[in-house]
């Protein structure tokens, strides 16, 4: 079966091409499976042969809403997504003042093993296909009625170790005959794969990278996460230089605070030291407790601290605001949650 949502324009012509159909079709399809958002039932404009033709060999991945919670707090909405084999996976649905965020999976489960981490405990299920990142916010759409101007590649799974479906979303999610979502607009988190942070600074595209860094040392970094003994920081670290020089991109960081593990006044001064001089932005995460995990938030006080050592240093430093903390939908607390569901 091919997988006909995954394609760009040009490729679905070639495809098409090949059951003796004219151009012009490729266009009206990616239309209506990217702009609209339907499958074969609804291209009204497309003959019924061909659509009978399409469905034979073709899918149209799609995700379903199999649960729903919505934050009384401030209207932050968590889905928990079915996708066609019956795997699970979560986005979560942000309002800011400029507009609304989509934070979406990029694999169902994830075997990256970071310490604090939900997502990872069951280890990765599979990759998403491009489809089905497009699908999670066409779903969200849909289920809200608004438009998602802004995606974030921060929730279940880790983007760069999908890393061909990734590069596919992001140039179907981008194209003006489909979402036209533009890469400005769109942050892709990585816990740090260096090879693939240089391959994506070589594709030029405007996209935000934003490094989950934890720890300013190899030392303290492998105790919490494990691709920190692939990769140094320093190498970790010069590879975001390098994808700034390229891109003209400032990377912002995610530095979680965890009381006592990560939040001391000493290592707030090495990062600051590791730091000074670029032009990035220090994202601190409180860290979300997990009941499977012993880690502890930081206090107020301590990240506050932290905010000033680091600004001492001439780094841009904020505390990121919490959304849908009462709906577990906050970083780190996406799982997959269908095995409670099925017990229901
Ligand atoms: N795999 C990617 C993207 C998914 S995680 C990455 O590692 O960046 C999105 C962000 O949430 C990452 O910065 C991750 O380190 C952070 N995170 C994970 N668990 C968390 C927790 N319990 N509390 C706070 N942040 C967490």
């Amino acid at each position: 079966m091919t997988d006909i949502k995954s394609m760009l324009p040009e490729e679905l012509a070639v495809f098409l091409g090949a059951k003796g159909q004219p151009k012009y079709r490729a266009d009206q399809i990616f239309k209506w499976l990217h702009a609209v958002g339907v499958g074969f039932d609804g291209m009204t404009d497309i003959p019924k042969t061909l659509r009978e033709s399409l469905r034979a060999d073709c899918i149209v991945p799609d995700v379903e809403i199999a649960a729903k919670q919505v934050s009384a707090i401030d209207g932050t909405v968590k889905y928990l997504f079915r996708l066609y084999d019956g795997e699970y996976i979560e986005s979560v649905f942000m309002r800011y003042h400029h507009g609304n965020t989509l934070c979406i999976s990029t694999q169902a489960g994830c075997r990256m093993g970071c310490k604090f981490c939900a997502s990872t405990l069951r280890g990765l299920k599979r990759n998403l296909l491009a489809a089905e990142m497009i699908s999670q916010i066409q779903a969200a759409m849909r289920d809200t009625g608004e438009r998602v101007s802004g995606v974030v590649l921060m929730g279940m799974g880790e983007p760069l170790d999908n890393y061909d479906n990734v590069l596919k979303f992001l140039r179907l999610v981008n194209h003006p005959k489909g979402l036209n979502i533009g890469h400005r607009h769109i942050s892709l988190s990585t816990c740090g794969l260096v090879d693939n942070i240089r391959r994506l600074a070589e594709e030029d595209l405007q996209i935000t990278l934003s490094v989950s860094l934890h720890a300013p040392n190899d030392e303290l970094r492998q105790t919490i996460m494990p691709i920190a003994n692939r990769y140094s920081v320093d190498e970790l670290l010069q590879a975001c230089r390098d994808y700034e020089k390229r891109t003209g991109r400032r990377t912002s960081f995610e530095y979680a605070l965890i009381s006592g593990v990560t939040d001391t006044p000493e290592l707030a001064e090495e990062l600051g030291k590791k730091l000074k001089g670029s032009l990035c932005h220090v994202n601190l995460i409180p860290v979300n407790e997990i009941k499977e995990r012993a880690f502890r938030t930081a206090s107020r006080a301590a990240a506050a601290a932290f905010v000033k050592k680091l600004e001492s240093f001439g780094i841009t430093a904020t505390v990121r605001r919490k959304l849908g903390s009462d709906i577990s939908a906050a970083c780190g607390q996406l799982r997959d949650e269908h095995e409670t569901l099925v017990g229901e």
